[in-house]
């Protein structure tokens, strides 16, 4: 009896937010209902924990007893909490990610759901989705304005996108060939990517509006992804235009209430299919939009696919948004569109071998000729006392030109501070930081010694610590003192910049870019973070400055990101008809990556940019991503040498498992920054064949790591980056 009482009771496995066995079995008591899905409330360990239903069990379907043979004492659900379901393409997408990205699928859920998002849920769910639907109606019953309705200008400008009315793309002659092409692959072969490789302003954004408009009046959700929501203010503007109260912008740093509203919305359009043609929306958004409650989605775009930002490093899951983006429309069956300007080695593979298809669009819009690249040789402007500080007298004459012609400047270094280093002159001490082997950059603004690892920060006295005396020189030269060297160097012209620093404050932040859009700041100095997504109407100089640092990057992909960053750069210019120009400051002028930007003045062009086919080469005599599928073992330990005993029995094990089939095993090696934060690091490359079992070889290479005792120190990171 009691046998068979066990055999007829319900359990259920819940995702939890842990790492350790991520879906754990509880009884589902008789008086409360759960469906996969379905938000519950149970005991793990002493603590309380929100979790969600993965799916119903019989008695008969979980073990009675451990693997180490005691009878397992499964634990009641408490509750069942009064949330909407979490529908099943989110936890299929979970499972997918987990598999592919070898972590939890907690982990997953966690990334997916961050706890406090789960309270706000329940409060005022109907309102915001019924004003959602009011303004979309209001906003649909507004006439268009197509661009030929805007005044006699051949084009429409920034300031016609800021001001009011829709806007309808009507696309170009050689636009419309791309979008066709486009609908062609997405017609004949249906979930295929497609690859739009397009120069910085050919139109690309045209026409992924393009598309997502017609997505839309089927009824169907649209993803646009970018890397960063920070930088798409202006794209912000112009999709607002089109698609109006349609348009949801999706990011990690929102308000709580702001991503609540944009969940109920998505979760309304997902439970009633035959409402979706007035509830669809176009979600703009960053990584973490992927795990957004979408119920038909259609077409997925990711922006500037080539980018870094979209790779989460820290914690797991470890993803890539635009291989997360592929699984996800897989799920849905819908599109992919990938656009950039200088697409990632990975998808120009792919590309090649045909799992993606490949639309180009080598024209831009306003038909600006390809900027000119000038290189100038620091070591020779040094010996010929043509440098003034960190910049040569012909980049100083070429800025004073450029705005004296009613033109403006961006300044691009790869470092903010006032100096990367100090060095004291008497005993030759530089500051370093006590966590983290990297020494400490001077930030003038704020008198202090920072770390830009672990943000250790100490306020810079000027006396040495070890010798005493007060004698300490700046070296080298960041952002912040390329500011104020040009500011001394050029009186009359209005110098801003804009990195992190300036950013942390948000007015600032703001104040600066619109200061520059509005001509009243010539010259921008800035980081990183003025290389992508600007467009600035009289910006005619873009200049590099110890481009080096971009230069000598010692990493497989070194060449690939320095290719992409001066290729970005150099889009930024000349965006209005006519031609710009980048100045490349270095003391390496025969770099490959300089003397193929230079040679060709432009890495594009058809079936594959020269320099990419040449670094692709390379990769694959040196067995490299993506002729390789590679996993990243990275080891962390306060302890030196228990951080070399875990190497030695990482690489034990590996090696000892023989159905592991990885082509090569690299490392141990110490990565360029080998301690940060307190620990040490070392780490492995597992590079398998592309056309090996994934799926097997990772749950093998998962086991290994799990049989080491205190592997919590070990990190596995899928197509490391
Ligand atoms: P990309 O996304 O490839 O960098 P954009 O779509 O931003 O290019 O286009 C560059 C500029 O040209 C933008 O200011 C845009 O408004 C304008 N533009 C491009 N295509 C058209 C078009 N078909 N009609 C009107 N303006 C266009
Ligand atoms: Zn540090």
């Amino acid at each position: 009896m009691l046998q068979q009482d066990t055999h007829n009771r319900l359990y259920v496995s819940v995702i939890l937010p842990v790492r350790y066995g991520g879906e754990i079995s509880y009884i589902l008591p008789s008086f409360l209902e759960a469906g996969i899905g379905s938000w519950v409330r149970v005991d793990l360990a002493g603590k309380i924990y929100q979790g969600v239903v993965g799916s119903v069990l019989r008695g008969n379907e979980v073990p009675a007893i451990s693997p180490d043979g005691k009878e397992i004492q499964y634990k009641p659900v408490l509750a069942v909490e009064e949330l909407p379901k979490v529908l099943p393409s989110e936890i299929a997408l979970w499972k997918s990610v987990a598999q592919y990205y070898m972590c939890s699928v907690g982990e997953v859920f966690k990334a997916a759901y961050p706890a406090r998002q789960v309270k706000q849920e329940a409060v005022k769910p109907r309102k915001s989705v019924e004003h959602f639907l009011a303004e979309v109606a209001k906003w649909e019953s507004q006439p268009a304005t197509g661009p030929q309705a805007t005044i006699s200008s051949r084009s429409v400008r920034e300031t016609d996108i800021v001001g009011g009315g829709r806007y309808v793309p009507q696309l170009s002659g050689v636009q419309r060939k791309a979008y066709e092409g486009i609908r062609g692959s997405f017609a004949q072969a249906p979930g295929k990517p497609v690859l739009l490789r397009g120069v910085t302003g050919s139109g690309k954004t045209e026409i992924y509006m393009t598309l997502a408009q017609e997505c839309l009046s089927q009824g169907k959700n649209v993803l646009y992804m970018v890397p960063e929501i920070a930088i798409s203010k202006q794209l912000q503007s112009r999709l607002k235009r089109v698609f109006g109260e349609r348009l949801l912008t999706f990011h990690s740093k929102q308000t709580a209430a702001e991503k609540a509203r944009i969940h109920r919305i998505l979760q309304y359009n997902a439970a009633h299919p035959q409402e979706v043609q007035a509830s669809a929306a176009v979600v703009l958004g960053t990584r973490s939009s992927l795990f957004l409650p979408y119920g038909n989605l259609g077409l997925i775009i990711v922006d500037e696919e080539h980018d870094s930002s979209y790779k989460q490093t820290e914690p797991a899951p470890r993803y890539h948004a635009k291989d997360t983006a592929i699984m996800l429309s897989q799920i849905h069956k819908a599109q992919i569109l990938l656009g950039s300007a200088t697409p990632s080695f990975e998808s120009e593979y792919n590309c090649i071998s045909g799992k993606f298809a490949l639309v180009e669009l080598n024209e831009k819009f306003h038909g600006a000729a390809v900027p000119q690249v000038e290189i100038v040789d620091t070591i020779y402007a040094m010996k010929t006392r043509q440098m003034v500080g960190s910049f040569s007298q012909k980049l100083l004459n070429e800025i004073r030109r450029t705005v004296d012609g009613g033109g403006q400047v961006l300044v691009f270094r790869n470092r903010r501070s006032y100096s990367p280093i100090v060095e004291c002159q008497e005993c030759g001490e530089i500051p370093k930081c006590p966590h983290c082997n990297v020494y400490l950059s001077y930030h003038k603004y704020n008198n202090t010694l920072r770390c830009h690892y672990c943000d250790y920060t100490a306020r810079f006295t000027g006396v040495c610590r070890n010798c005493g005396t007060a004698t300490f020189k700046y070296k080298g030269a960041g952002t912040e003192k390329l500011e104020e060297e040009l500011s001394a160097l050029l009186p009359d012209i209005s110098i801003a910049r804009y990195d992190a620093d300036i950013t942390r404050s948000k007015r600032t932040d703001e104040q600066t870019l619109k200061d520059f859009a509005q001509g009243k700041i010539q010259v921008l100095v800035g980081t990183q973070m003025i290389s992508k997504g600007f467009d600035f109407e009289h910006l005619k100089l873009v200049a590099v400055v110890q481009a080096d640092t971009i230069l000598g990057i010692q990493d497989f992909r070194g060449d690939e990101k320095a290719l992409q960053l001066l290729s970005q750069l150099m889009g930024r210019t000349g965006r209005r008809g006519e031609q710009g120009k980048l100045i490349i400051q270095t003391s390496q002028k025969d770099h490959p990556v300089l003397q193929k930007l230079k040679e060709h003045n432009t890495p594009y062009g058809s079936p594959l940019p020269p320099l990419t086919a040449q670094l692709l080469r390379e990769r694959q005599e040196y067995l490299f991503a993506p002729f390789v599928r590679m996993v990243k073992i990275v080891v962390k330990h306060r302890d030196p040498k228990r951080l070399d005993e875990l190497c030695g029995e990482i690489a034990e094990k590996l090696s000892g498992r023989k159905e592991l089939q990885y082509k090569e095993l690299t490392g141990p090696f110490a990565p360029v920054i080998d301690k940060v934060r307190g620990e040490f690091v070392k780490c492995f490359y597992v590079k398998f064949a592309r056309n090996a079992n994934l799926v097997q070889n990772k749950s093998l290479l998962q086991e290994c790591i799990a049989g080491i005792k205190g592997n919590q120190a070990i990190v596995l990171d899928v197509d490391p980056l």
